[in-house]
């Protein structure tokens, strides 16, 4: 025999064994591995194709650079389904059409609904980053192009179909979900998949961004359940935030500003940092513990996110839902919101102190930065922030103690007090999150750890993997795994 039909025969050997193999469920990271955005898992079974969130790329020019990239098989993908309406893990869906999707999009129906605010928003900033580069010449694409526009994100809107938030929903004859609260944001969810495949089941948990334990507004995660395969977030895997109480610090933080006549600039994401520092303020009002003063929330799209907290007892917490039968819980003192750009502008003249709530939350774009511009310069102001810091983003300078802010071609001195609240996450700390794999009665098979800077990533592999049953790795971006074995 020569060596090339022996080469033949062991070829049609392997062909012969793959065909009699048995089904096997496999999972390719997509994103979120090895970084905290671009949240994307493909689950493959039966020859169908599901995809676990659609998340976009963000940071630094190299991750968005991703979103770029081709996605030759989007077509052949049947089905999508959310854990949460954040753009990490939503952002790429109009993309996703363009690309060739062409299935049904499911979630619970607060994710539906903030979507419809969070995508055409996403797809205005394309379009304006896109006519930004084109001015300055620094897009790699001539002319510059958005990734997708406001019009296409609208569209995209239609393709959404609400599933049950509680109960099981059949996908296929090979997939079915359920969803359990995850209290990060209003429509926050952890899935458990069911895979069927040649009479086989396996279950896969994804954890989707886990929240806080008794935080004001939202429901505690809930515990997960069972399941053969777990991936799990690891955001602040390698730390904790502090456990004073918020109420404590804004109640001191606002006294103090007010009594040096001074205003207060809090950048705030529109969804969940801005309903949750109104609540405190309620809070903090009805017990006399801060001044009468006036809140200016200027966000447009804060402002109609906010009304769908209020539609949404489910997702809250019991004390706050208590509120919400006699009181508007996200109301304090004398509240103005601002929809217009010239009622914003007109903020500029108030000379009294006040409390300004603005986005962009990481004062990366948006109208905070024009308060900013405004009160930085001023020792008897003060700016609070509320949350994560990406690396590069101006919160992150103001943060880091720069000294001067620079901004929209100026730079401004910066002598207004820095205060960082990081009590006001939206994100488990490490503890939060041992306490939520804690609620496994038995250890799943396999635990991939994703949604993590590396560091972050690593430091929670260690914790998990010192606990008696536990298996867990870190992902890695393009991974394939197999579910069955
Ligand atoms: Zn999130």
């Amino acid at each position: 025999m020569n060596c090339v039909t022996q080469k033949s025969d062991s070829l049609a050997r392997i062909a012969e064994l793959k065909y009699n193999a048995p089904p096997m469920a496999k999972l390719t990271f997509l994103g979120a591995a090895g970084t905290v955005t671009g949240s994307k898992y493909l689950v493959e079974a039966n020859g169908k194709r599901l995809m676990v969130d659609c998340g976009l790329f963000q940071g630094d020019a190299e991750l968005r650079q991703r979103n770029w990239e081709p996605m030759p098989d989007a077509a052949s993908v049947d089905w999508l389904v959310l854990t949460h309406a954040h753009l990490d893990h939503t952002g790429y869906i109009p993309r996703f059409l363009k690309e060739g999707f062409k299935g049904p999009i499911y979630s619970n129906a607060p994710t539906r609904e903030l979507c419809g605010v969070l995508l055409p928003d996403s797809g205005y900033l394309q379009e304006e980053d896109s006519r930004h580069a084109q001015k300055k010449g620094y897009s790699s694409h001539k002319p510059a192009l958005p990734l997708y526009t406001e019009a296409e994100a609208q569209q995209c809107l239609t393709r959404f179909v609400e599933n049950s938030r509680t109960d099981w929903f059949a996908i296929s004859p090979e997939f079915s979900v359920r969803q359990h609260d995850a209290g990060h944001i209003l429509g926050s969810a952890s899935l458990e998949l069911a895979i069927t495949e040649g009479g086989k089941k396996t279950v896969v948990m994804f954890s989707g961004d886990i929240g806080r334990y008794g935080g004001p507004i939202l429901n505690s995660p809930a515990p997960p359940v069972a399941a053969d395969v777990l991936l799990c977030e690891t955001t602040y895997g390698d730390r904790d935030h502090p456990n004073t109480s918020p109420y404590d610090e804004m109640a001191d933080v606002v006294s103090r500003v007010v009594k040096r006549a001074g205003v207060i600039v809090i950048p705030a994401f529109a969804v969940d940092r801005t309903q949750l520092i109104m609540y405190v303020l309620h809070k903090l009002a009805m017990a006399k513990r801060i001044p009468v003063l006036p809140v200016y929330v200027d966000s447009p799209m804060a402002i109609n996110v906010t009304s769908f907290y209020l539609k949404h007892p489910e997702e809250n917490s019991k004390e706050f839902n208590e509120e919400l039968k006699v009181d508007d819980p996200l109301a304090v003192h004398t509240v103005h919101m601002t929809r217009t750009s010239d009622e914003s502008k007109a903020i500029n003249n108030v000379k009294d102190p006040c409390i300004i709530i603005s986005a962009s939350g990481m004062a990366t774009g948006g109208r905070v930065l024009h308060h900013l511009i405004q009160r930085l310069p001023d020792a008897k102001n003060a700016v609070l922030l509320c949350g994560y810091q990406a690396d590069g983003t101006g919160g992150r300078a103001l943060q880091d103690g720069v000294k001067s802010f620079h901004v929209m071609g100026q730079s401004v001195p910066v002598l207004a007090e820095i205060v960082d609240m990081k009590q006001f996450s939206a994100h488990a700390g490490q503890s939060e999150l041992l306490k939520w794999i804690s609620g496994f009665a038995v250890p799943p098979r396999q635990t991939y750890l994703v949604h993590g800077e590396p560091a972050a990533a690593l430091a929670f592999q260690k914790l998990v993997n010192a606990r008696p049953g536990w298996k867990a790795s870190v992902a890695q971006y393009k991974q394939t795994v197999d579910l069955s074995a």
